[in-house]
């Protein structure tokens, strides 16, 4: 059985005070919840604070993105141990908006991927196909080109600590969600490869998460989906009464 997976990515939002705030008030939401790993993704900023009002509860805390580099000259950059230092257990890489809004391609991606694996953070590595490629029926053939090209030189021993998001970039910030059935396709899809990649045993352990425009009303109908195994949530992580609401479906 895989536990189910709710990570909420606050993105460019929040202040030193609102962060916390939010923090605090999905900690009384969700204290009782035992059944669902849940994450919040803070701006690098607020991470330490976060972490540090989230301690001893049931809420881990992750980054938006990192470097691949270990320290030196790379300025504006943040390294693995610098995110574990300030109480990270999680890292999204590859998100779609580094991806098409700042540029990442899948051999960055990849690095970071290793370079998170091997700091001992678990990485949230997103996949996801533009509109026009949907349209184009590429779907199948860009989801199986990320995902095997950020995976590559992953160990079959590293694999489980690793979150696959399927984020279809039509479907994030644009309130419009894949059908269940279009998010189970691409899911299985994955799985699928991920069995050819490694094994059938790994992929069937493997966490495969849905992210884009979920919401409190379509959380329960998505995560109901056999291969949904939680959600990445966006917009809808930034108000505790809905995140919360979101992590309940997923119980
Ligand atoms: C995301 O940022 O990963 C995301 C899915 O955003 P939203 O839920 O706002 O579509």
């Amino acid at each position: 059985m895989r536990k189910p997976f709710i990570a909420g990515n606050w993105k460019m939002n929040t202040t030193a005070e609102s962060s916390v705030a939010l923090v605090n008030a999905l900690k009384a939401a969700v204290k009782d919840v035992t059944t669902v790993d849940i994450a919040v993704v803070p701006p690098f900023v607020y991470l330490a604070a976060v972490a540090k009002a989230a301690a001893g509860s049931n809420i881990a805390v992750g980054a938006q993105d990192v470097y691949f580099e270990g320290n030196g000259a790379f300025t504006g950059e943040i390294s693995c141990d610098m995110l574990k230092d300030v109480g990270c257990k999680y890292v999204i890489i590859g998100h779609s908006e580094r991806r098409h809004v700042i540029g990442e391609k899948d051999d960055l991606i990849n690095k970071k991927v290793l370079a998170a694996l091997k700091a001992g953070l678990k990485p949230i590595l997103c996949v996801g196909e533009l509109l026009a490629e949907r349209e184009a029926g590429k779907t199948a053939a860009v989801v199986t080109e990320q995902t095997t090209r950020c995976l590559a030189g992953v160990a079959a021993d590293q694999l489980l600590n690793v979150t696959i998001a399927y984020e279809p970039v039509w479907a994030i910030g644009t309130g419009r969600n894949a059908t269940p059935d279009q998010a189970q396709e691409v899911h299985v899809m994955i799985r699928k490869l991920v069995a050819k990649l490694y094994s059938q045993e790994l992929a069937d352990k493997l966490r495969i998460q849905y992210g884009g425009s979920a919401k409190p009303a379509n959380a329960a109908e998505l995560i109901g989906q056999k291969d949904v195994d939680g959600l990445l949530v966006g917009g809808a992580s930034l108000k505790a009464d809905d995140f919360a609401a979101m992590i309940k479906a997923a119980q």
